[in-house]
């Protein structure tokens, strides 16, 4: 099997139509919000970035998230269950514990498809809880149990080792806590590592999306509304290419709208293209809107080696890392 084909019969599996969002629900009042508190200052000053950004740019360290990747290939794959997974769970909480001002743990039990029962555990890290106006960031830190698009078949039933698909998101929301510990936000920040992404089978799903799907009813206030929220997915392969996700631009048009300027602010449209990419994706970002949160999916899709056992430590660039936490780290600046 080559490379392109591999890909097509990815995105096949991975990929569901969603129905089109009500632009009148999309037209809320964070829309002008938006347009306030990041363009308004920018937009005086032609050609130069907001200050916020500039000092943001300069926190993110790629390095320690570069690190973060490899102690988590270091675990062994993260597959629920097994003792990578229990490792790796405990050092990110003892990482959380360390930078936010409170962590709390989801743990329950998912029963499968097949009836088979497995531990579940997402991780939930805030800065400045009791803060009204909040952010949320969300990465899936399980690694998908078999790498079924591998071209050698017998691969099909060995766990990936996750390095872009699992490890990427991970680290990048371990640097952010890192920066927000030495110079804390102005509002709430809420980082959210869901377990149980990448389970089972997409289109239809079963037993994918687990932990952002008991997360999106088990909320930690029955009002809980972030500002706006961000899934942070596959961010760290070295041939860097993000095209806005279709299902976000539909739902949540006026989030996409905010990650993607400050991208550009940063200069790094060549990464954040303005383009839609020609479908949607199912992602931890699709429980969370069905249940109002205003989250979009940030996501380089096109990615040769995805759920295969190519997913390892030569595919992630401390450079991709780098542009996508500037930009986390600018939207939480403003
Ligand atoms: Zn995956």
């Amino acid at each position: 099997m080559n490379v392109i084909d591999n890909r097509h019969g990815k995105r096949t599996l991975r990929i569901r139509r969603v129905g089109r969002a009500s632009l009148a629900f999309a037209m809320c009042g964070l829309f002008a919000g938006a347009a306030c508190s990041s363009g308004g200052d920018a937009a005086q000053v032609p050609g130069t970035s907001a200050p916020g950004s500039a000092a943001a740019v300069a926190e993110f360290n790629a390095d320690s998230a570069m690190s973060y990747v490899r102690q988590q290939l270091a675990f062994g794959p993260r597959v629920p269950g097994t003792p990578g997974w229990q490792k790796a769970g405990d050092w990110i909480v003892a990482h959380m514990q360390r930078t936010a001002d409170q962590v709390v743990e989801q743990k329950w039990t998912h029963t499968l498809a097949t009836k088979q029962q497995i531990p579940m555990r997402n991780i939930f890290a805030r800065f400045k809880p009791d803060a009204a106006e909040r952010v949320l960031y969300v990465a899936h830190w399980d690694t998908r149990p078999r790498a079924d698009s591998d071209p050698d078949p017998l691969n099909h039933n060995k766990p990936i080792p996750g390095a872009n698909d699992g490890a990427s998101g991970v680290a990048l929301l371990m640097a952010v806590a890192d920066a927000l510990k030495k110079v804390p936000p102005s509002m709430g920040v809420d980082l959210l590592f869901v377990d149980g992404e990448d389970w089972g089978t997409f289109g239809p799903e079963v037993d994918v999306l687990i932990g952002s799907t008991y997360f999106a009813s088990h909320l930690p206030t029955p009002n809980y509304k972030p500002l706006f929220g961000v899934v942070w997915d596959m961010i760290g392969d070295a041939d860097l290419n993000i095209p806005q996700e279709m299902a976000s631009v539909e739902q949540a048009p006026e989030v996409v709208q905010r990650v993607w300027s400050k991208a550009k602010e940063l200069g790094y449209e060549q990464y954040f293209q303005p383009a839609v990419r020609g479908y949607p994706i199912t992602d931890d970002h699709t429980p969370l809107l069905k249940v109002g949160l205003r989250v979009i999916d940030v996501i380089d899709i096109d990615y040769d080696v995805h759920h295969a056992m190519g997913d390892d430590i030569n595919r992630v660039s401390a450079k991709s890392l780098k542009v996508v936490g500037d930009v986390a780290m600018a939207l939480l600046r403003p």
